[in-house]
């Protein structure tokens, strides 16, 4: 994110660095691809600079003292780094600070409430605060929690439409994939808050506490008002669609009586399927787009569309490759066994083709040629 510190490009150890940090015209730093990139390639593999557990975990320890003990453990580089990084939102209350002289002053280090070497040390625990603020990344693993900060990845500037995304291993190693191709010279970009399938106004909400406007295709480009009918659509779906999802486990019920749930007939998996189509036009090509092949998936799957839950089941599992790499891609290798089983158990039940000209299987087949 943005300016504020050198420009030292390489934050891991790997020898495949195809990107350059360098300043922009109007963003402070940023990310740029120095080759072309492939779609799934791992552009960056980095470890913590720090890390500490979320503000929502932090138990005894507050996470702005965690945080403290983990700067002050930082050697006197790393230290400089950790300074160095930019730092955008706003000063901190005065009561969030009343509450951290508090905590400061607990420790037993400070004399009395009002000394002046407390005073300093407010000032830098808050600085610390706001760079965490401005920099930090909640990690993406399913296994793990917590926050960290990155010093190279921190500074990849933020779009609606990224070409990049960056997810975490339990041991809190970042890893940079490209979402897309990205070609020579193209600025890499990640999405601050993955929630790039909302309208414009409720995107720069997201983004409001970093105080930048974002200039990406989807808010400022030429197809600005395509992206944004196309983000309707997709609000739209997505709520006549939710009603559906946990239908296909329950198989009716009280809530489907009252017309609170429905079992997906044909036009839902339909309309599953087309969202994944919309979702390609908007150029979201994030986490969130593997839940859509997984919804359609389990859709065809509930109707007894088996090839067709099976395609989508496939292209869930490519898609979440692209995204988290092969490796952290497991939940979707076991959606695919289990679309897969079900095909085999069908076809030896029944010696009948069932579906092999069906619409939803079409549907399917026109979603894995547009993958
Ligand atoms: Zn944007």
């Amino acid at each position: 994110m943005a300016d504020g510190s050198s420009t030292g490009a390489s934050g891991g150890s790997q020898a495949y660095t195809p990107y350059t940090i360098r300043l922009t015209p109007t963003k402070g730093y940023g990310m740029f691809a120095t080759q072309q990139i492939q779609q799934g390639a791992c552009i960056l593999e980095e470890s913590p600079l720090v890390v500490f557990p979320s503000a929502e975990e932090g138990d005894q320890t507050p996470w702005h003292m965690a945080l403290r003990i983990e700067v002050a453990a930082l050697s006197p580089s790393d230290k400089a780094k950790f300074f160095g990084l930019h730092c955008c939102v706003d000063e901190l209350e005065d009561e969030y600070k009343k509450h951290v002289r508090q905590d400061l002053f607990e420790t037993g280090e400070f004399d009395h409430m009002d000394s002046p070497a407390l005073d300093a040390e407010l000032e830098l625990v808050s600085r610390e605060i706001r760079i965490r603020n401005t920099n930090c990344t909640q990690f993406a693993s399913r296994s793990e929690s917590g926050c960290g900060i990155y010093y190279t990845y921190s500074r990849i500037n933020h779009s609606c439409v990224p070409n990049a995304y960056g997810t975490c291993d339990a041991a809190n190693n970042m890893y940079l994939r490209a979402l897309r191709p990205i070609s020579l010279g193209e600025e890499i970009t990640i999405s601050y808050h993955e929630q790039d399938n909302l309208p414009r106004d409720e995107r720069a909400k997201m983004i409001e506490s970093w105080h930048f406007t974002c200039s990406c295709p989807a808010c400022d480009g030429p197809e600005r008002d395509k992206h944004e009918i196309l983000r309707m659509d997709m609000m739209d779906i997505e709520g006549t669609l939710h009603g559906y999802d946990l239908a296909p486990q329950r198989q009716g019920g009280p809530l489907v009586e009252q017309g609170l749930l429905f079992l997906p007939d044909e036009n839902a998996a339909l309309l599953a399927i087309r969202y994944i189509g919309v979702f390609a036009a908007a150029g979201i090509k994030g986490p969130s787009k593997t839940e859509t092949y997984e919804r359609a998936s389990k859709y065809c799957t509930s109707l007894g569309s088996f090839q067709a839950a099976v395609n989508l089941a496939e292209l869930a599992h490519r898609h979440e490759c692209i995204v988290h790499g092969e490796d952290m891609a497991g939940w979707t290798q076991k959606l695919l066994k289990r679309a897969r089983r079900r095909l085999e158990k069908e076809a030896q039940a029944s010696d009948a083709e069932d579906g092999q000209d069906s619409v939803l299987l079409r549907a399917s087949q026109e979603a894995m040629r547009g993958f």
